[in-house]
């Protein structure tokens, strides 16, 4: 398009060629959290801006820089496109009071937007599907959630993921743990790059969270916080990772998680492959006792997690699973006045009845060219109606996909014969 409109860069057209992958997943995943009993909640894209700026922190990557926001010229009010799923998520729960039943366990499915450079496995628009359980204290919740995407993985063919996991303990263990490291960073400010720098007195934890190369050094040496860890917190890590060893989970302790969002406390983990160069992470999550207080409601224990859809797909790929595009069942070709042409239609539509996915030729077309479309369907049947068939009220049939002899039949005997030679 020389001078036309394009979409915007690092947001995605996804087309069929690639939809139905997403479908595969879609699907995939809905019956996962069913066997779970998660069940969806679906808040607005758009969101107060003081909502995120609350829960996933003023000094934090995503609110510094990543956010779409923009004023809403009727009223002034300063909205944002969603970054993540958590805090709508919460909002919500403390908004319709949905709480009051008891704990929940929840999902959401949909794009997040964030500013950032985009890349292979990084855009700006992008999809997650995430799982948050509100009112549970763990750590049978928090084993859970990671086993539950253990089973995921298994699901969609996915292999080479590793679960690392971790603490952040508890608001005074992390108390604690910010004075040490703040005297620790303050000591050696001079290895600390600008975001660092500006970050040491508001929040010097998320120094630990830079991926600036040249900051792994002074970051690997730091205090670390397990050393300050509450008892509390240690008894909760320890029981999560009984419950993982007992169910044969594979894990690593990696004691330099910390996570990008500031309302995270106690278990954090991430699920990590090298198969996709920097963006390794395709799923991440951990606990946020805190959160819902934070965002105006009665304090509430949760955990939950967050997927990125396009970085596992991608991982899906590089997994060598082959997954069908689907075809239609049946791809009906017809030819000749009003009445044959009424009848493939009462035929389309009986089969469909039936259960088959079935394509109706549209527009005009010989037999001949009708047959290449129906066999570049896919379509694993044509169906052939022309005044013979009409008027012994029939249809032929022809098996697109195998070496059988076409044959003559009646409309009511195709299920039948499609069921009998169960080509697929
Ligand atoms: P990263 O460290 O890769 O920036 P993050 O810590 O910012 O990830 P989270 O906020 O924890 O990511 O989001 C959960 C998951 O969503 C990530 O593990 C990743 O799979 C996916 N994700 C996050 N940001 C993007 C993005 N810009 N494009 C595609 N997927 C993303
Ligand atoms: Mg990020």
């Amino acid at each position: 398009m020389a001078n036309g409109v394009k979409a915007i860069r690092g947001m995605n057209d996804i087309l069929p060629n690639e939809s139905y992958l997403w479908e595969y997943f879609e699907q995939t995943v809905q019956q996962w959290l069913a066997a779970y009993g998660y069940r969806n909640i679906r808040t607005p894209i758009v969101e107060q801006t003081d909502l995120f700026i609350r829960s996933i922190g003023e000094v934090t990557d995503i609110v510094e820089k990543e956010m779409y926001t923009f004023i809403d010229n009727l009223n002034n009010d300063s909205l944002t496109l969603r970054p993540e799923g958590t805090a709508s998520c919460v909002r919500a729960a403390i908004e319709h009071n949905i709480l009051y039943a008891g704990p929940q366990r929840l999902y959401y499915a949909g794009p997040m937007f964030r500013h950032e450079r985009p890349q292979k496995g990084r855009y700006r628009q992008f999809h997650q599907v995430g799982v948050e359980a509100l009112g549970y204290a763990g750590p049978d919740i928090d084993a859970e959630l990671i086993v539950m995407c253990a089973r995921l993985w298994k699901l969609l063919g996915i292999s080479d993921l590793r679960l690392e996991i971790s603490t952040l303990g508890n608001t005074e263990s992390r108390a604690l743990h910010r004075a040490r490291l703040l005297k620790y960073f303050e000591q050696h400010r001079d290895d600390l790059d600008e975001d660092s720098l500006r970050r040491l007195h508001t929040n010097p934890l998320r120094i630990l969270d830079s991926k600036n190369p040249r900051m792994q050094r002074v970051i690997e040496n730091a205090p670390k916080l397990i050393d300050d860890l509450d008892l509390e917190s240690c008894n909760h890590f320890e029981s999560l990772q009984r419950i993982l060893r007992e169910r044969g989970i594979n894990y690593e302790i990696n004691l330099r998680l910390v996570r990008g969002l500031d309302y995270y406390n106690r278990t954090v983990f991430e699920w990590v492959t090298d198969k996709l160069g920097a963006q390794g992470t395709v799923c991440a999550g951990g606990r946020y006792d805190g959160l819902v207080e934070q965002v105006g409601g009665k304090s509430t224990p949760a955990c939950g997690f967050a997927m990125g859809v396009e970085r596992l797909l991608l991982l899906i790929q590089a997994c060598g699973k082959k997954i069908n595009q689907p075809v239609p069942d049946i791809y009906i070709v017809h030819q000749g006045s009003d009445q044959v042409m009424d009848y493939a239609w009462k035929c389309a539509e009986f089969l469909r009845d039936e259960g088959f996915n079935v394509i109706l030729h549209c527009g005009d077309g010989s037999f001949k060219s009708q047959m290449k479309k129906a066999d570049s369907s896919g379509a694993v049947y044509a169906l052939i109606i022309g005044d013979d068939e009409f008027k012994v009220q029939e249809v032929t049939i022809k098996p697109l996909r195998e070496l059988i002899e076409q044959a003559s039949v009646k409309l009511n005997s195709i299920t039948e014969i499609i069921n009998k030679k169960n080509l697929y």
